[in-house]
């Protein structure tokens, strides 16, 4: 076996906005680390996670091998409110150690074994370090540069060493992955998702969770007058996002009934947006009962019939809750290609017999007027119907 001079390998956490937080800094940083633990759960190793001078390190027991930092890391990636994740090495703080972990480093990489153009990035927050950035970033440069014969390329590197040295020891890595940005889920509060099987809510979803809500699902489903496929795809849709927060809570309201009055009451053209404003009002009630503060839906604005300016406004005016729209300004291609990268797509492309589509009037309504919505909330005696409905939700936790 050939002695390595990586040291342990572990993982370094680059903190987003949370930098700009001034006083308020400390409580979404404990947030932060809290999420972190909780997320590393699933990966089923005891690590340590560090709070250092802006950023965050995870550490692994002794003799964790590099494919369990991998996967800690791709966990990590996951959580809200960091903007970087390293594959790191733990070194102890002397430059010589230093040294001979920059050019294992730099020497076993792909890039080097093309001969790829080189730069040495030294960072220092620990300044009693006896060299100073510009040294340690020449010392190790330098080293590589004999060892290996490759191009020093400070503009436009294909290959970087990071060098940085901390409290009580230096971290030196190559790359790294992206983390989501955002802030630490948990940090605002808690809201309430609209979550159709559609391609939309879960995107609005995923945006509100990295703005720092910790958010609830709520599926209106059409049974008894459709199949319970409906609630299977909401499901593995919370599923797939349950990652980027966890603790994820499904609700589901049986809302066929509820369809099948609004139907009754005579007014086509406005069907679907009673509807919407009675799924709204339900979803006020349940918010109360849950301390949800918002609620989130999927809305883009002229995407469809019941999503212009008017419809929108008509839809604010059924709650008081704020209603957010994390989407309003997206095009349906943007929306798709997030939907892509989040995972949701393939699972919000399935079909499914959406409770809408028991409601799809020939021509919609763009321009609602709230007093007609009223009308045909009073014959229907919306107020009652919604705290009824909120007490049929069933819940489905993960
Ligand atoms: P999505 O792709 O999210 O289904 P959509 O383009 O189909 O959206 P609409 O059907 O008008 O648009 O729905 C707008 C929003 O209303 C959805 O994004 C979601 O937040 C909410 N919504 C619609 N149907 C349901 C449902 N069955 N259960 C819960 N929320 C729903
Ligand atoms: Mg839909």
């Amino acid at each position: 076996m050939t002695m390595s001079a990586l040291g342990e390998p572990c993982v370094l956490l680059k903190l987003g906005e949370i930098v700009l937080k001034g006083k308020n800094r400390e409580l979404f940083e404990r947030r932060l680390i809290a999420n972190i633990r909780h997320a590393l759960q699933t990966v089923g190793i005891q690590v340590d996670v560090r709070r250092r001078h802006g950023v965050v390190a995870i550490f692994l027991p002794q003799g964790a091998t590099p494919e369990q930092a991998d996967a800690v890391a791709q966990r990590v990636a996951d959580v809200p409110g960091l903007v970087w994740i390293h594959r790191a090495w733990r070194v102890a703080k002397d430059p010589d150690a230093v040294l001979k972990a920059g050019l294992e480093l730099a020497g076993e990489s792909e890039e080097a074994k093309r001969g790829a153009r080189f730069a040495v990035r030294s960072r220092r927050r620990d300044k009693r370090f006896p060299l100073r950035s510009n040294e340690l970033d020449r010392l190790v440069g330098g080293a590589i540069n004999d060892e290996y014969g490759l191009p020093v390329d400070l503009k436009n590197p294909e290959l970087t060493v990071f060098i940085e040295v901390d409290r009580d020891e230096v971290f030196v890595f190559t790359g790294g992955i992206p983390g989501q940005g955002g802030l630490p889920v948990g940090s605002s509060g808690r809201a309430l998702v609209l979550m159709s099987g559609g391609i939309d809510s879960p995107v609005a979803a995923y945006r509100m969770m990295r703005r720092g809500l910790h958010v609830d699902f709520l599926h209106f489903s059409g049974i008894p007058f459709t199949t319970s496929e409906s609630i299977y795809k909401a499901y593995a849709l919370v599923r797939k996002l349950d990652r980027f927060q966890g603790r994820s809570r499904l609700w589901v309201v049986p809302f066929g009934k509820a369809q099948q009055s609004i139907r009754s009451s005579g007014q086509d053209r406005l069907a679907v947006i009673a509807q919407r404003r009675l799924m709204l009002k339900t979803a006020e009630e349940v918010a109360h009962r849950i301390r949800a503060a918002a609620l989130i839906t999927g809305d883009a604005l002229g995407q469809v019939s019941s999503q212009t300016l008017a419809n929108i406004t008509a839809q604010d005016n059924a709650v008081e809750l704020p209603i957010l729209r994390p989407l309003v300004g997206w095009d349906k291609t943007e929306i798709m290609a997030e939907a892509r990268r989040i995972g949701t797509l393939e699972i919000s492309e399935l079909p499914d017999e959406d409770c809408c589509s028991l409601l799809a009037p020939k021509r919609a309504e763009t321009r609602a007027k709230i007093e007609d919505l009223k009308l045909i909330e009073k014959r229907l005696d919306a107020e009652e119907l919604c705290v009824q409905l909120a007490d049929s939700i069933q819940e489905y936790t993960l």
